[in-house]
């Protein structure tokens, strides 16, 4: 099925954990997910945090011959793969879901995959799912998709490493940038790179400024290095992203309108929030 237009969908934009605290149903509580139904109808997810359930919902509805979806992993903490078991497309024996994703502390992408589908954490094991499920390991390089469809992944710092990626539909793309702890005053320069001249940055804002440098080494950015990074690159459009599960409504609006300070075009994700890219 074909639109006129890229359409993408913030399914989860809560980092760490999911919530369903009552001062957080703006932002929403799910967990790293950012679909991307492209214009020729292709399916590309990034993350299977819990917010690809309802992606998986409405895709395996759509179909009932052979199709593909392209699922790129950050990486593997539980926030970013949570929802994979419950992604309704792995019960359907003609769709082939290919996982691309980093090997991390020396396990095997398809090995840290297949730990969630293990005795005695899930009752269903690796055989007894009917897709067909492709594992690729991702450093840096690019994927193709289609002719016109690629996605770039580079390596950046966080605890046990995470990729950067560029998806690039034809002449628009997209940066999705999360879990990423920049040095301070320096900003990753790997990630600079991979989104200049971005449509759309999606970068991690887990932390407030005030809050990072007490959490040095867990791996995360403040809305200040993601507008750092926005303006550094020349990104058309910024989006907050990863925000910690104890940060209200109100404290993601100040973080939006601080940022909005730095960066103009900017806005905090929030889960439903939709984005149209117009093929050029
Ligand atoms: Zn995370
Ligand atoms: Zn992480």
């Amino acid at each position: 099925m074909s639109n006129t237009k890229h359409i993408v969908t913030f399914r989860g934009v809560r980092g760490s954990i999911p919530t369903d605290d009552p001062d957080k149903t703006h932002f929403g509580g799910n967990t790293s997910c950012v679909e991307v139904k492209a214009a020729d109808g292709s399916h590309i997810i990034f993350d299977s945090g819990t917010g690809i359930r309802a992606v998986g919902n409405q895709i395996a509805a759509q179909h009932d011959s052979a199709y593909e979806i392209f699922l790129f992993l950050s990486h593997t903490h539980w926030d970013h793969i949570l929802g994979l078991p419950f992604f309704a497309p792995i019960h359907q024996s003609f769709a082939t879901i290919r996982i691309f994703g980093p090997e991390r502390a020396g396990v095997s992408l398809e090995k840290s995959v297949w730990g969630l589908f293990q005795s005695p954490y899930f009752p269903l094991a690796p055989d007894d799912i009917e897709a067909s499920i492709t594992f690729t390991e991702l450093n840096t390089g690019v994927q193709s998709i289609t002719d016109t469809y690629t996605v770039a992944s580079s390596p950046h710092p966080h605890p046990n490493g995470a990729l950067s990626y560029r998806l690039n539909l034809g002449e628009r793309s997209l940066a999705f940038i999360t879990d990423i702890e920049h040095t301070k005053d320096h900003l990753v320069p790997a990630v600079v790179e991979i989104c200049k001249d971005v449509d759309i940055l999606i970068h991690d804002s887990h932390f407030t400024p005030e809050d990072l440098p007490e959490h040095h080494s867990w791996g995360h950015s403040s809305w200040q290095e993601a507008t750092a990074v926005a303006s550094r690159s020349g990104a058309k459009k910024l989006f907050l992203f990863h925000f910690s599960p104890n940060y209200s409504d109100d404290d993601v609006y100040a973080m939006e309108k601080l940022a909005r300070q730095e960066f103009p075009n900017t806005v905090a994700a929030y889960q439903g929030l939709t984005e149209e890219l117009t093929p050029a």
